[in-house]
This record gives C-alpha cells, sequence and structure tokens, in this order.
C-alpha cells in the first residue's frame, strides 16, 4: 500500500490494476476494484473495519479495473455513461465465471472459491453515470470526475484537489508496457495536455508507480512512437497482414516491460496495437 496523498492511497502490486482509496471524513471513496476476488475482499474488510465505503469510481471498462467490483456489492459503483453500457461485454471478454475459476485454480487459487460465491453477484456495473463531468462531495473533499477518453473511450480521471492527486486510469503507465489495443491515439494526447492543466502533483497511474507531471511527456511519446512506426507501415501500402509479418521492434516504441503478471499478452498485444492504429490511421486518412 502506498500513501499519496494526505489521506489517498494506491495498491500498486497487486495482479491487475492499481486500486486506489480516498479516506474522507465520511468513509472511503474507491478508484478502481482489486481484480482478483481475494485481494478485493481483504481490501474491502480491512477498510470497512474502519469506516464505510462510500462510493466506487471505475476509471475503464478493462477487466483488470472493473472485474473486482462484483465484491464490493453494498457500493455505489459510479461511472461514466459508456462505460455502463459496455460494463457487461467487458467482463464476458473475461470470461464466464467457469472459465475465470478454471484459471484462477492455477494462477490464484485462494480465489476460486469466491468465483460464483453465492454471497456476490456476478458484476456490479455503475449506477450513477455522468457525460462529461460530475462533482462529488464526501466528508470534506471534493472529487472531480472527468470523461478523457484515449485508452479507452469511456476512460475517465478522478481529481482530488485537497490531496494533489489525480487517479488517472490507464492513460498513464508508468514505466511499463502501455496497451494502445483499442485507443483512439489522437484523443490520448488531448487527455494528457489535460491532465498536465490539472492542479496535481501526484499522478497514480493505471498501472506501474505513482509519478509526477513530468512524464506525461514521456507517455505521450510512446503513444507518438507507435502512431509513427503504424503510419510508415500504412504508407508502403501494406495490409494490416503484411504489416503484421514485419518484424516489429517494441521497444523501439515503448521502452519498458509489460507489467503485472501480464507477461503471456506480450505477443498478442503487440499484434493487437499494430491492427488497432492500422485501422484508425486508415479511416482517418480515407476522412481526409
Ligand atoms: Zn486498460
Amino acid at each position: 500500500m502506498r500513501r499519496v496523498g494526505k489521506n489517498s492511497f494506491t495498491e500498486i502490486y497487486f495482479a491487475g490494476c492499481n486500486p486506489s482509496f480516498v479516506e474522507t471524513s465520511d468513509g472511503y471513496v474507491m478508484i478502481d476494484s482489486p481484480q482478483q476476488p481475494i485481494d478485493a475482499v481483504r481490501w474491502r474488510e480491512r477498510l470497512e473495519e474502519k469506516a464505510p465505503i462510500r462510493y466506487l469510481i471505475n476509471t475503464e471498462p478493462h477487466a483488470d479495473h472493473i472485474a473486482g467490483n462484483a465484491y464490493f456489492p453494498k457500493v455505489e459503483v459510479i461511472g461514466q455513461q459508456q462505460l455502463k453500457e459496455c460494463f457487461e461485454r467487458y467482463l464476458e471478454a473475461f470470461g464466464s465465471i467457469d472459465e475465470r475459476r478454471e484459471r484462477a485454480k492455477a494462477s490464484d487459487p485462494d480465489s476460486v472459491w469466491l468465483l460464483g460465491h453465492p454471497g456476490y453477484p456476478p458484476s456490479h456495473p455503475p449506477s450513477r453515470v455522468f457525460e462529461e463531468r460530475l462533482e462529488l462531495h464526501v466528508g470534506n473533499h471534493r472529487f472531480e470526475i472527468i470523461h478523457m477518453p484515449g485508452h479507452t473511450k469511456p476512460q475517465t480521471s478522478v481529481y482530488v484537489p485537497e490531496e494533489g492527486v489525480v487517479f488517472t486510469g490507464d492513460n498513464v503507465f508508468y514505466k511499463c508496457r502501455s496497451w494502445l489495443q483499442e485507443c483512439d491515439p489522437w484523443e490520448w494526447r488531448e487527455a494528457l495536455k489535460s491532465i498536465a492543466a490539472l492542479d496535481a502533483e501526484v499522478i497514480v497511474p493505471g498501472h506501474g508507480e505513482p509519478c509526477g507531471k513530468d512524464y506525461l511527456e514521456e507517455q505521450a511519446q510512446i503513444v507518438e512512437n507507435w502512431v509513427g512506426f503504424v503510419e510508415r507501415l500504412v504508407e508502403r501500402g501494406l495490409s494490416a497482414e503484411e504489416a503484421l509479418q514485419e518484424k516489429v521492434s517494441v521497444t523501439a516504441q515503448d521502452p519498458y516491460p509489460i507489467g503485472q503478471r501480464l507477461f503471456m499478452y506480450d505477443q498478442r498485444l503487440t499484434e493487437m496495437t499494430v491492427r488497432n492504429l492500422y485501422k484508425r490511421i486508415r479511416e482517418r486518412k480515407e476522412a481526409e
């Protein structure tokens, strides 16, 4: 558990994203949920020992940010409208409860009995939604919940002025491999500018260590590198499949290793990134 502000904490060592919380004078506000059921349940019991959890805000629809919501069944979940719309679809892509239970036997045996546990519904999507912004007051804290599409369409940042902290989800990957498998790279660039404009000292990324604004330029450069690489493939007139036959030097675009227990997706991620950017660059050129 890492302190990132006077009353703000994040956990960077769980399998999955960096789930976080702010302790207010009227209970906790969580940002994303621990991916592994056993982590989620332990986390909840530890927090509720001291004070109630008031809200859970999701920054994006990727399973490592939302799968653990199920283990907070009584907590009101907040998310961007499009996140609510795609919530179940993204969880389906993560696998059925039976498939997840089978996988967990090898990767997370302590969680097996919690998958499909009668006390927890299979999912827990947002019940409170917003389009562009939502301001939330809890105890003495104000939460500015801001739609910042980029890494995903419903991508959201949670800025807490009293703490000088912004939680960005995967619009920032601090010194670990950036996932561009469905991003809009141009919106992502704008999102990074919006994050830079906030009066926050600490950025809590979706993955990796908390960092400062000085990292945002490097994050933008990694997205830019990938766009440049795929643009050159498109300019050579290759099809997406031909482009994928080319040797891709991942480290030339992004020097960082793949994060938290995600090494098995290494090759697939590169392919998904090239396919996604290829399609978007082609569409953009056609629209010109
Ligand atoms: Zn993500």
